[in-house]
Order: structure tokens, then C-alpha cells, then sequence
């Protein structure tokens, strides 16, 4: 079995869409999904979707994209209390995104900042998102860090090799996505190839990046496997033996979820 460590449901909105998207995943192999919170509102949309299926679990927090939507940014404690719902398992997703800089980057931080907080003080693991903003995405972490532990993995890894390198430093772990497919993508396939086996996980961040056959279609979970296919090529795996590591380490991250 695999599992969708990263998706947005609420994006597939036409009546009756969400349940044949995850029949359709349950068919291809992917067992269970976890979707994603962008903001605290939609936090709670995530949840509605999460409690109609028994196999998909949620994600609660504010995209750095979203970060100056709903402002004052968010609590903390305010994230920490929606994650007390029993189907959610971790935080996110937060980060920084210097690449659409949608946010003025000092709210971004702070946004970035109530999230990792928010991992403390739930002990769930913190879903990241990077992009282009590798450097301060390590200084956070860091200092962070030094005033408390949390979990947390870098999802849709298309950083570089610096910024892996200090999160599996920190414990972290890495998730990739349908990027990891792309022919141009192989300094990220490098990554994968040395990233440790026990920090490794697979999503498909849909309806974002589906990856090949089927890019520029929209994404759906069910393609899980295209990319864990990818990922066993990349470390000699079979596509049994990648989906039994992915899971398992899921599982160990994602400890609510077990
Ligand atoms: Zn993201």
C-alpha cells in the first residue's frame, strides 16, 4: 500500500468528485491521503473532507502564500486547537515562498514561525513548503529548533542539496512529488538518491505537478504510484519494496495516524 502524504481534496469540488477520486486511488494502491490546511478557514474544510472518509487524514495550518489573508496571523494555540480533531495528524502547510512572494516576507516568517509553534504544542509533525527561500527556511529551523523540538518534513522537495542537507541534520524528512519524474529534474533525483531510506516519503501535492505520463493534466492522488516508481528506480528499489518503506516511514512520522 501506498500513501498520499500530501494532497488538496477540496480543490476536487463537483458533487459526488471527492469519493470517486479516492475509490480511484484505493484502485491504484494509494490506501490513504492526508489533506492539506492553507489557511485556518479552509483548515476546517480540510477536516469536514477528512471525517467522511475513513483513509483520509488532515493536515491544519497557513500557507505562506496565504499568510497575510487572514490577518493578525494566526495563533498558534488557535492551529493547535483544530488539531486536537482526532483525524489530524500534523501541521501545515507553512513555509516560506519567495518564488510568488504573495505575503511580505516579515508575515510570512511570523506565519511560518505560529506554525512551528503550533507543531510543538500539538507534538504533531510540521508540513512544509519551500520554495525559493532556501536559506531562511534553514536559519528558521535552526532557531527554532534550539527553543524546542518538533517533527517536521520538507513536502514537494525542489530545494537544494544545502537545505536537504540540514533538515535529515535536524531529523527531518523528505517528501517528493511528480517533479521527481520530470526529465529536467534529475539534480533532484541526485538528492533522492542520497537522502536516507528511513526519512523518505511520497505525495502528490494534486491537484498540483502530476507527474509523467500524465503532466500538465491535473493531479490526483491516484498517481502516487508514478512517483514511488521513480523513487525505487532512484534507489534500486522495487516499486513493492519503496512502497513498504514510504508507508512504514508515514507511519513512524505521522505517529497519529498508526
Ligand atoms: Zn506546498
Amino acid at each position: 500500500m501506498l500513501i498520499d502524504s500530501h494532497c488538496h481534496l477540496d480543490y476536487f469540488n463537483q458533487p459526488g468528485e471527492q469519493a470517486e477520486v479516492v475509490e480511484r486511488a484505493r484502485l491504484a494502491g494509494v490506501g490513504e491521503l492526508v489533506t492539506i490546511g492553507v489557511t485556518l478557514s479552509q483548515s476546517r474544510e480540510a477536516i469536514e473532507i477528512a471525517e467522511k472518509f475513513d483513509n483520509v487524514w488532515a493536515c491544519v495550518g497557513v500557507h505562506p502564500n496565504h499568510a497575510a489573508d487572514e490577518l493578525p496571523v494566526a495563533e498558534p494555540e488557535a492551529i493547535a486547537a483544530l488539531a486536537r480533531h482526532p483525524k489530524v495528524i500534523g501541521i501545515g502547510e507553512s513555509g516560506l515562498d519567495y518564488f510568488y512572494d504573495k505575503a511580505p516576507r516579515d508575515i510570512q516568517e511570523q506565519n511560518f514561525r505560529a506554525n512551528i509553534r503550533a507543531a510543538r504544542l500539538s507534538g504533531l509533525p510540521l508540513a512544509i513548503h519551500a520554495r525559493a527561500a532556501d536559506e531562511d527556511i534553514a536559519r528558521i529551523l535552526a532557531e527554532e529548533r534550539a527553543l524546542g523540538h518538533f517533527d517536521f518534513l520538507l513536502h514537494c522537495f525542489s530545494s537544494g542539496r544545502a537545505l536537504a542537507e540540514a533538515a535529515l541534520d535536524m531529523g527531518g524528512y523528505i517528501s517528493f512529488s511528480g517533479i521527481l519524474t520530470f526529465p529536467k529534474s534529475q539534480d533532484i533525483r541526485d538528492i533522492a538518491a542520497s537522502v536516507p531510506p528511513e526519512r523518505l516519503l511520497v505525495e502528490t501535492d494534486a491537484p498540483y505537478l502530476a507527474p509523467v505520463p500524465f503532466r500538465g493534466k491535473r493531479n490526483e492522488p491516484a498517481y502516487t504510484a508514478h512517483t514511488a516508481k521513480v523513487l525505487g528506480e532512484v534507489k534500486g528499489m522495487s516499486p513493492e519494496a519503496i512502497a513498504e518503506l514510504t508507508t512504514a516511514n508515514f507511519k513512524t512520522l505521522f505517529r497519529k495516524a498508526a
